[in-house]
């Protein structure tokens, strides 16, 4: 026992009976309604074997007639003082806050999700580092031989002018010739099974697989980093694999911030940042003034979108 634990044990028996400490417990002000409705899951099917089940809200209790936003414009108040009260005032405050970046008050609500999804998805996912993850362990347990095989039709062409992307479809033979090439790599399964039976440790056996094999895991963001998240995983330059995922989470998350959602839409997803080139070249109606081909593009499409054409 150290000199300072022996100490406090001492100082116990010496028989000063501790000031008894009482929690203050609070009654809400009025009637308490569960954000998910008194269920366990909200559960969406992703992809052809993966889901994303929402588990777990914070705030999971709001007052009645609330929605989780409200924690959103509590937290604000700390900073803003209290103000006035009424529903479209939060709006208001809650549409300021995220126009303007005043991010902290939208961490105060957390969203917990177990998700299921291709090796490969999960490999681009687990890039934001602002969530906390907890993955299915392959060295603990046998993984489940559950994989990722695309429709004919939605296997896609290399993109010639992108080249982390793929867009247009693939002529049907050579389609069906990759979902052969998929199949070939699921028949690695069976020998995988085989040999952790003849004791090769799960560990090392699964470096066999291949990334179309699925995973499971919980992951919990709050909603600065989930908007975050989304802003560039629903983005069209997103791979279209993780776009479904991202589509999946903003639905089940919608109902439950509705006000921070629409605000999300409008000023984020759905927005557009402006270059000072590009400003100048909208103020002074000329080209931009830059000879990158790239930038030239992004410029022309960001006119395309103003109706500037
Ligand atoms: C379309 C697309 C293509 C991509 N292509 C590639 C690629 O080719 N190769 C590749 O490696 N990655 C690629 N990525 C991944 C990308 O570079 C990011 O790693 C990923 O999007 C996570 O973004 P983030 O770091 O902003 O998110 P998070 O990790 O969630 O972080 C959120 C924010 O927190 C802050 N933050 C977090 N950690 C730190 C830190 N340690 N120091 C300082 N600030 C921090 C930053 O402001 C960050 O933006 C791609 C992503 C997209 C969307």
């Amino acid at each position: 026992m150290t000199k300072a634990s022996s100490n406090a044990v001492d100082n116990v028996a010496e028989g000063a009976t501790p000031p008894a400490v009482s929690v203050r417990e609070v009654d809400p002000e009025g009637p308490l309604i569960d954000v998910m409705n008194g269920k366990a899951r909200w559960e969406l099917p992703v992809l052809d074997h993966g889901f994303v089940a929402l588990v777990d809200v914070m705030p999971r209790l709001i007052p009645e007639g609330k929605t989780a936003d409200s924690a959103i414009v509590q937290a604000a108040r700390v900073s803003y003082g209290e103000g006035t009260k009424k529903v479209n005032e939060d709006r208001g405050l809650v549409r300021y806050l995220l126009r303007h970046r005043h991010t902290t008050p939208f961490e105060m609500v957390e969203f917990k999700f177990h998700v299921a999804m291709p090796i490969f998805v999960a490999r681009q996912w687990i890039r934001h580092r602002t969530a906390n993850v907890n993955e299915y362990s392959a060295r603990y347990s046998i993984v489940p031989d559950r994989f990722y095989r695309p429709s004919v039709e939605s296997v896609r062409k290399q993109s010639t002018t992108n080249r982390q992307g793929g867009e247009e479809s693939m002529e049907v033979g050579t389609a069906e010739e990759f979902i052969g090439l998929l199949e070939d790599s699921e028949k690695l399964y069976a020998r995988y099974l085989e040999l952790t039976e003849q004791g090769v440790a799960r560990e090392l056996a699964r470096a066999a697989l291949p990334v179309s094999l699925y995973t499971e895991w919980y992951w919990k963001c709050d909603l600065h980093n989930l908007f975050h998240f989304l802003s560039l995983r629903m983005d069209s330059h997103a791979q279209q694999e993780i776009r479904v995922y991202a589509d999946a989470i903003y639905e089940l998350i919608k109902p439950i911030v509705p006000v921070s959602a629409e605000a999300f839409e409008q000023y984020r997803l759905n927005g557009m940042f402006l270059t000072s080139l590009e400003v100048d070249a909208l103020r002074e109606g000329r080209p931009i003034a830059t000879d990158n081909k790239r930038e030239q593009g992004e410029w022309e499409a960001k006119r395309d979108r103003l109706g500037l054409k």
